[in-house]
């Protein structure tokens, strides 16, 4: 099983080489707003820009301002490298103001062979929906008018089938840590997600499906039940923090992050008219702190706490991600009424200040668990 979990992680280790071999036009992009299935169904791979490359950020600082959050100073870093010069072009949401100076700043410094920014409203109601589908119909335009390719409904009906396909591999992953019969390692799961959008799609839904034959195949029966922890909060990428959560004899068994639920939960309506669908499966994803109604993400929370059993939250925060922080004494007042304790860990992607997080972690969970 070992190998089989290696050669999923694989996939996104080895990703950017993987994607200069293969000979098919690419379009990267750093929101899970991004309707994938478009760019699949115009004959591009869809890969998610992760940041995790840039070693060096103070000329993407220079330009942006040091007071961004470390993903973005990290992407924008990684842009002015050249890393993504093999790309055919790059999506932007409008997911948080910071997220709107990174398209401006990337598309004047960087000139992408082609840019689009998708609007993507704050607001739940029947306007916003009318307007974000108009969205959705104007990137469809954008793609085919700068590529010249047609987007049929054959080949949106073809996309749409393949990433339900992930989403419900995934989802199967999660329910089996749900019952606790596996022994996956919480930062296992966490390279596991991150392989999801790395772009092999085909490849990554094969090995997912072996690795969860083999997993339902041999499930095992815990003696006891460990104390569980569920991970939420802006964009998280730390093997390390959830080792040290682990350290502690806690597992991770959630995490309400985009490399987690918030990427897969749900399906894309098969049986509808497909552009509606998909504009509606990426309007309805309303647990990101983006969005206005902190309520829609509370419950979303609370129900994902009482189906996990989960024993206490490790709230994330990535430094300057204000959306994140301001969502957070709500979030924490909430949870402990429910009486969940929630312990707020701010860090950057760089995570220099891991060993002060491990200290902190350990005596949260320590003080619950002996
Ligand atoms: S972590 Fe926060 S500030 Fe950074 S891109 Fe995400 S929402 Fe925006």
């Amino acid at each position: 099983m070992k190998e089989m979990v290696e050669r999923i992680v694989e996939l996104n280790v080895s990703r950017l080489d993987a994607l200069k071999a293969v000979d098919k036009p690419k379009i990267g992009w750093t929101s899970i707003y991004t309707p994938e299935e478009i760019l699949y169904a115009a004959g591009f791979i869809p890969f998610r820009i992760m940041g995790n490359t840039a070693s060096n950020t103070s000329e993407a600082g220079a330009l942006l301002g040091n007071n961004y959050c470390s993903y973005l100073l990290n992407c924008l870093g990684e842009g002015m490298n050249g890393v993504y010069e093999f790309t055919d072009g790059i999506v932007f949401v409008d997911e948080c103001d910071w997220r709107k100076r990174l398209h401006e700043t990337w598309t004047h410094q960087i000139q992408p062979k082609y840019s689009f920014f998708l609007e993507l409203p704050k607001a739940l109601n029947p306007v916003s929906r009318d307007y974000f589908r108009m969205q959705i119909r104007r990137m469809i335009e954008s793609l085919e008018q700068h590529f010249g390719c047609r987007i049929t409904e054959e080949s949106l009906r073809e996309a749409i089938r393949l990433f339900n396909e992930t989403r419900r591999l995934l989802q199967r992953m999660h329910d089996l840590r749900k019952q606790d019969v596996t022994s996956l390692t919480g930062s296992e799961l966490l390279n596991i997600m991150k392989s999801s959008t790395a772009g092999m799609r085909q490849q990554y839904n094969q090995e997912l499906s072996l690795l969860l034959s083999a997993m339902e195949a041999q499930r095992e029966t815990k003696k006891t039940k460990p104390h569980k922890v569920l991970i939420c909060g802006s964009y998280f990428d730390h093997d390390n923090i959830v080792d040290a959560i682990e350290q502690t004899g806690a597992k991770v068994v959630c995490m309400d992050i985009t490399n987690g639920v918030k990427y897969f939960e749900g399906e894309v309506d098969e049986h509808r008219d497909p552009v509606e669908a998909i504009a509606d499966y990426y309007f309805d994803k309303a647990t990101c702190a983006r969005m206005f109604e902190s309520d829609i993400r509370l419950n979303h929370l609370i129900k994902l706490i009482d189906e996990y059993d989960i024993d206490s939250v490790i709230y994330f925060s990535l430094k300057f991600c204000d959306i994140y922080s301001m969502d957070y004494p709500y979030i924490q007042s909430k949870l402990s009424e429910k009486g969940t304790p929630v312990l707020l860990v701010e860090g950057e992607c760089s995570m220099t200040n891991i060993e002060s997080i491990r200290t902190r972690i350990h005596t949260f969970l320590e003080t619950m668990m002996y």
